[in-house]
């Protein structure tokens, strides 16, 4: 039983498991031991231990309580299978995290629209996703999970280092200016990858829901806020489980999509905007230094110049 996940969020109330999933396996031991032991009668041990995956010491004693007496192994044995286990997580979602960056930087370089997909670990399959994802990659939109966003330190600066210079948050990976009731492991990680999406020009959110999720409904509110504030869209599918009209998800799908066209010429819009601001401050410091004679002049700031501008359209 998943108690407390893993996390590479800072300052957090908890990470754990929703109590629900933590609890099913009992619920299922519990549906075949009812009456009589289902599991004995085909020579079948269950094991279910709880398991915490964010303190390794106390995970590696879990799982020695669990397997010692069906496998025999010593501590030793143990402790090297615990680290073998999370050397293999830890490069599965590196090499995840990896392609998300290759995908992210491809989608910058061609002013692409990526989609970062809001929802639980369930919603990963297709089965309960309805497909949504695989039509929206039918239609060009590379899909991101929340659980394994790029951590770049140099895009984490990009997104996040004048927040954590300004002092409203501890570090990129913070979400206390958002949500403070921050125990739920996978809640988490859908506010941080909605500030995330928030703050990067490519993507775009897409937020998913099933089983009127009793984590979700407190932070549909903030997750909207955090996407809309920055101007970013958000969409949302959500009750997905009470609706399954594949014509209406289809047609909502195409108008998302024309939707996101439109978006995207607006992304291209505002970056060749900026491009033009950076050449004519590059033109208007070359002019000054000609002027100058190359005398002793500070570089032209362009915060502070681009603060100027705005300051003076808004006067
Ligand atoms: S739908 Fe929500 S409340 Fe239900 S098990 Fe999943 S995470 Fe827990």
């Amino acid at each position: 039983m998943y108690d407390v996940l893993l996390s590479p969020l800072v300052k957090l109330q908890a990470s754990n498991a929703c109590p629900t999933v933590t609890a099913t396996p009992e619920t299922v031991k519990a549906a075949f031991t009812k009456e009589n032991d289902v599991f004995a009668e085909h020579n079948v041990k269950y094991i279910d231990p709880m398991l915490n995956f964010a303190d390794r010491k106390l995970f590696a004693y879990q799982m020695l309580q669990a397997w010692q007496p069906v496998l025999g192994l010593s501590e030793e044995e143990n402790d090297r299978a615990v680290e073998s286990g999370f050397a293999a997580l830890t490069e599965y979602e590196t090499s995840v995290r990896r392609r998300a960056r290759q995908v992210l930087d491809q989608l910058g370089r061609e002013d692409r629209i990526g989609i970062v997909m809001l929802g639980r670990p369930y919603h990963h399959d297709p089965g309960l996703n309805h497909e949504i994802l695989d039509e929206f990659q039918k239609l060009g939109y590379p899909i991101f999970s929340q659980n394994t966003l790029p951590l770049d330190e140099d895009l984490l600066e990009r997104l996040f280092g004048d927040e954590v210079k300004a002092g409203a948050i501890r570090s990129p990976l913070d979400i206390s200016d958002a949500w403070k009731n921050s125990y739920s492991c996978s809640t988490n990680h859908k506010v941080w990858a909605a500030k995330f999406t928030a703050r990067h020009p490519n993507l775009v959110a897409l937020e998913i829901s099933s089983f009127k999720c009793g984590h979700d409904a407190p932070i549909y509110g903030v997750i909207e806020g955090i996407i809309e504030q920055s101007g970013t869209p958000y969409f949302c599918f959500k009750d997905l489980d009470e609706n399954k009209p594949s014509g209406s998800i289809k047609i909502r799908i195409e108008t998302i999509d024309y939707f996101l066209r439109r978006y995207r010429e607006e992304v291209i819009r505002k970056r060749k905007a900026e491009q033009d601001i950076e050449a004519q401050l590059g033109a208007l410091e070359a002019q000054l230094r000609r002027e100058a004679g190359d005398a002793e002049l500070p570089r032209v700031d362009q915060e502070s110049w681009e603060r100027e501008a705005q300051g003076m359209t808004a006067d």
